[in-house]
């Protein structure tokens, strides 16, 4: 079991000796990890540090930043394997895709800042005017577990290049990762107290990070409940914001599209990290008269995918990442019976043979009302509902009719059709027959799903302020 009860404060791994969090192996439930359940007064000592460390961070040259996110890259890319291996036991992620998620794209991301910085104007002319991006202060970045190293990345990284400061508070569910991070960051040329690690619970430290005045932004990722605290939190400070929610998305397939593969890539995209992803394309909204079909192909899909140990090669669908996710994925698979929706394949009792651990049957509910609570509230589960739609007009309405907005999907055989419907998502993404993931494209959600955007030159600028000398 590893001891992780340090924090890592103005450049110095601080041992704390109060009490543990434990971090859980997704697949057996067993304790691999305990890590700090700090208190507000680490919290307060992170901030000072970030406090004090901002003047001259936020004057350091380009190229010191860009030097630092060089080594951040090369340290990322060395431990891979820590990486990716840490995040597979806590979250339960395949060891493959947890490789690409976890390892891969953190250093893809670091990489697309190194490549942009060099050119990105940080100051324009503007008629008499010259316009200068500063940073905003010191940063308080709060994450959950679904993606934790990914989450992180994507706010660490622009905010580094951009001259803030950072109190990082990760998921106290899956907070390995982010230990690895700072092992990483320590052996740089990071000035201390630029970058901060406090690990604890939200109602704590997280608490502690979003009130207190010396932090001028919060970065968040996680639930729309604690992004509620946080918008209330900063309102009363004029804190600034970038809040990156839940979803319940909707993969639309028009009448003429490739039904087969277009379930495919429904299910596909709803099943990935066992549903907890929050752009999962969990509402497969189906013509009419292709509903029983199409039902049948998704439960045929995900008889193919192997439910197993993460680690194992062979799997594709590992547990979910907590019992405490596990016992609400059920909650709501019975919720969905009770609501009259046909279960399809799938159901409330643990998969044989995985007992132990946090596995849940990959499930597809039929007949799913647009309004039931099953197609309204995210699940973040392997769970996917099939709504019968009449027209595309009903489609569209279906899609757009949740508090959320982060994700969808369009399938149609024409290719115009489909990005015509796509533009009528009022979704901060679309995928369109398919389109592959991008990590130069903005990234966030209307509605419930987020303020702000990640990734790219949009993710760089939530972390700057606009000035203007007139000259
Ligand atoms: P969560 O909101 O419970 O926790 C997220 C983080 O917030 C954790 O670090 C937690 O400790 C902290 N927190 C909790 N209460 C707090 C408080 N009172 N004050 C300050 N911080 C507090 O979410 P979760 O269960 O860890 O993550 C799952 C959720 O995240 C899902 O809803 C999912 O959709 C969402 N998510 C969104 C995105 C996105 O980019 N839109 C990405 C991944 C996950």
């Amino acid at each position: 079991m590893k001891n992780l009860s340090k924090n890592y404060i103005n450049g110095q791994w601080q041992d704390w000796s109060g009490d543990t969090i434990d971090v859980h192996e997704a697949a057996t439930g067993e304790v691999i990890a305990r890590v700090p359940s700090s208190g507000r007064a680490e919290m307060e000592q992170a901030i000072a540090a970030a406090d004090a460390a901002f003047a001259d961070w936020s004057e350091s040259s380009l190229e010191t930043r860009i030097k630092v996110l060089e080594q951040l890259h090369a340290g990322l890319k060395e431990r891979a394997g820590d990486i990716a291996e840490a995040v597979c036991r806590e979250v339960g992620m395949p060891l493959k895709l947890s490789g690409i998620i976890q390892a891969g794209l953190p250093a893809t991301v670091t990489k697309t800042y190194l490549k942009m910085l060099p050119d990105y104007p940080f100051t324009e002319q503007s008629g008499n005017s010259e316009v200068q991006y500063a940073p905003v202060g010191v940063v308080g970045c709060i994450t959950p577990w679904n993606y934790p190293l990914h989450q992180v990345i994507l706010k660490i990284v622009p905010a580094l290049a951009a001259g803030c400061t950072v109190v990082l508070k990760p998921s106290e569910i899956a907070p390995q990762s982010a230990y690895i991070l700072a092992e990483i960051l320590d052996a740089t040329d990071l000035p201390k107290g630029v970058f901060n690690l406090v690990c604890g619970l939200g109602q704590t430290v997280g608490d502690t990070l979003i009130k207190h005045p010396a932090v001028r932004m919060v970065s968040f990722t996680g639930s729309t409940r604690t992004g509620h605290l946080i918008a209330h939190a900063a309102a009363d400070d004029f804190k600034r914001i970038a809040l990156e929610m839940g979803g319940k998305s909707a993969s639309v397939i028009l009448p003429d599209a490739d039904l087969a593969a277009a379930v495919k890539g429904t299910v596909t995209n709803c099943l990935q990290n066992s549903g907890q992803t929050c752009t999962a394309l969990t509402r497969m909204l189906v013509p009419a008269d292709r509903h029983d079909e199409a039902c049948e192909l998704a439960a045929a899909v995900m008889a193919k995918m192997t439910l197993g140990n993460p680690l194992d090669e062979a799997t594709r669908l590992g547990p979910l990442a907590s019992a405490q996710q596990r016992d609400r994925v059920v909650e709501y698979i019975r919720l969905g019976i009770e609501e009259g929706a046909t279960l399809v394949t799938g159901g409330p009792d643990a998969p044989e043979g995985l007992e132990q651990g946090y596995f849940v049957k990959p499930t597809v509910f039929g007949h799913v009302k647009p309004d039931a609570r099953i197609a309204q509230e995210e699940i973040f589960g392997p769970v996917l509902c099939v709504i019968p739609y009449r027209d595309e007009a009903e489609a569209v309405r279906i899609a757009n009719g949740t508090a959320y907005g982060l994700s969808g999907a369009v399938w149609s055989a024409d290719a115009a059709k489909a990005k015509q419907v796509a533009g009528k998502l009022r979704t901060g993404q679309v995928f369109v027959n398919g389109g592959a993931f991008n990590p130069l494209a903005p990234f966030g959600g209307f509605g419930h799903s987020g303020i702000g955007r990640e990734f790219g030159k949009w993710g760089l600028e939530e972390f700057l302020e606009v000035r203007s000398l007139q000259l």
